[in-house]
């Protein structure tokens, strides 16, 4: 097989897939629509001034000039070897570090508390670590669990919600106090919208194996490989998308950015990929400052960008009810510098999680908070003494309003006050030494109830086309973990 394949989106998933199929002898060009490769993998550098790129408050006492951290994703699951096995290939195995031993929290409309680390999801493994948070009646409440029949909970054709599982088996106190968060805070949605089945494969059937809902938490929780449940790359997981493109490079790979795909035409012997670029130099387009269009022919196309973008190429070519719908929203990252030695301790562990509903309780709009300096021993080191880098992030599924649309300004602003409520330390304006906002658009998750079962017709549909091919986190799942391994799949079937 030594046909041209154009990788549509430079993503983790684009790079991978495009990193396999030249490995494999085959001519690939990724053509990515943003000015740089990585998607929701990239790099931000804070550099020293105030909320609103404004001079710190406290200039003289802090020596801050600059760090460089992620824009975006920071780990990956250590459950697969996808990722790490990725990282070795590249040469980055030694730079592999795992996160502090701290506990994370979470902050729900009635509690703050830390999480249960012996199950998943915030699904407590063992009831008696969750007795004081819960308080007398709840815990009861939650331990009729083992007492239940399997059934209760588990059946659903089309799937079934993690908030179903929950409040059926275990209460509505445990679902709003422990998984609520996790639910919002990792996976950007409410846990009546999550599917068991996506985001923790094996727990329903685990229930009628072990007993009880907690049990099967418990098996999950120990089956995964001992150590932090996630890792990250010493100077952050941008380094992964460094590391690729140089492999690209050293392939003969062509990355062509700032490349939108408009278009895909099945032809007599391939397809036509219509893209819209940079213009050329020298030409009218770039003498009046537009873009030009060009087609690039292929024998493969693989589709890997966004949601949106996918659902729009491919269209004309599968079944409109196999296309998963687009999420609505976007993710907005406010990273914080701050010189405040208060922090030092760090409060709440590696950082917060935060359940929807917490607004109207408590006035936080974050849906997570990750102290990375108290998290990260390479972001601490980074840092002059005293300083600390904060991370959160806003916008969720079916939940409030998130404030997305909300000027950089205003939203540092709600970090710094969301901050100050989540870590129960007084932060103001003045402790701020640097900000930045980064915005992801469409970059919600993909695990509603249903979705796999949508993405299997798909895949099918897809399946159909001759050299159509589909790759990323809206197929595969969100998590560097599942995109990387589904890209490696699909790149495997495409040489096979
Ligand atoms: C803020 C944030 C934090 C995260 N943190 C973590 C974490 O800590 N750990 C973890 O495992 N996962 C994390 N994730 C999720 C993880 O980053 C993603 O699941 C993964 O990076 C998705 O990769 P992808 O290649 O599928 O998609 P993307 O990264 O979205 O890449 C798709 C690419 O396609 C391009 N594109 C779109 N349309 C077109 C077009 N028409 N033509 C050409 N190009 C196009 C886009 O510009 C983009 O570069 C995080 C995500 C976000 C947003």
């Amino acid at each position: 097989m030594s046909g041209r394949a154009v990788v549509v989106g430079g993503g983790v998933a684009g790079l991978v897939l495009a990193r396999d199929l030249a490995r494999a002898g085959r001519d690939v060009v990724v053509l990515e629509a943003r000015e740089h490769a990585g998607g929701c993998v990239g790099q931000v550098t804070v550099t020293r001034g105030g909320i609103d790129g404004a001079e710190p408050q406290c200039p003289a006492s802090s020596p801050f000039a600059q760090v460089t951290l992620d824009a975006g994703a920071e780990s990956f699951a250590t459950r697969s070897p996808a990722v790490p096995d990725l990282l070795a290939e590249l040469g980055l195995a030694d730079d592999v570090v795992a996160p502090s031993a701290a506990s994370a929290w979470v902050r729900s409309p009635d509690v703050l508390t830390r999480l249960p680390r012996s199950g998943v999801l915030g699904i407590p493994g063992d009831l008696a670590d969750v007795r004081r948070a819960l308080g007398t009646r709840a815990w009861l409440r939650a331990r009729l669990d083992a007492a239940l029949p399997a059934r209760v909970g588990t059946r659903g054709d089309a799937g079934v919600s993690v908030g179903h599982l929950v409040r059926a088996r275990l209460g509505t106190r445990v679902l709003r106090t422990f998984v609520a968060p996790v639910a919002g805070g990792v996976h950007s949605t409410s846990a009546d919208l999550l599917d068991v089945d996506a985001v923790a494969p094996g727990l329903r059937d685990g229930v009628a194996r072990h007993g009880s809902l907690v049990a099967a938490a418990s098996a999950l929780r120990q089956a995964a490989p001992a150590g932090a449940a996630v890792a990250g790359l010493r100077g952050g997981m941008h380094r992964m998308v460094t590391a690729l493109l140089a492999d690209l490079d050293a392939l003969g790979v062509e990355v062509r950015t700032a490349t939108r795909v408009a278009r895909l035409e099945r032809t007599d012997d391939g397809w036509a990929v219509h893209v819209v670029g940079p213009s050329r130099p020298g030409s009218f387009e770039a003498a009046v400052g537009a873009s030009s269009a060009a087609t690039v022919e292929a024998d493969d196309v693989v589709v890997a960008t966004t949601s949106i973008d996918a659902g729009r190429l491919l269209a004309p070519y599968v079944p409109a009810e196999t296309i998963p719908p687009v999420p609505r929203g976007h993710v907005n990252l406010v990273t914080l510098v701050l010189d405040a030695p208060a922090l030092d301790a760090a409060p709440r562990g590696t950082g917060v999680l935060v359940a929807a509903g917490t607004n109207a309780a408590h006035g936080i709009r974050a849906k997570a908070l990750t102290h990375a300096s108290a998290k990260w021993s390479w972001v601490a080191d980074a840092l002059p003494p005293g300083h600390h880098v904060l991370r959160l992030s806003y916008g969720r599924l079916g939940g409030e309003p998130d404030p997305g649309d909300a000027s950089a300004t205003s939203l540092e602003r709600t970090a710094l006050h969301d901050a100050g409520q989540l870590l129960g330390v007084p932060l103001t304006p003045a402790h701020v030494v640097g900000a930045k906002v980064v915005r992801f658009a469409s970059a919600l998750p993909f695990a509603a109830t249903g979705h796999r079962a949508r993405v299997a017709r798909l895949r099918d549909a897809v399946g159909q086309v001759p050299g159509l091919h589909v790759a990323g986190a809206w197929v595969a799942g969100t998590g560097l973990s599942a995109v990387v391994a589904d890209a490696r799949r699909t790149a495997a079937q495409m040489t096979a």
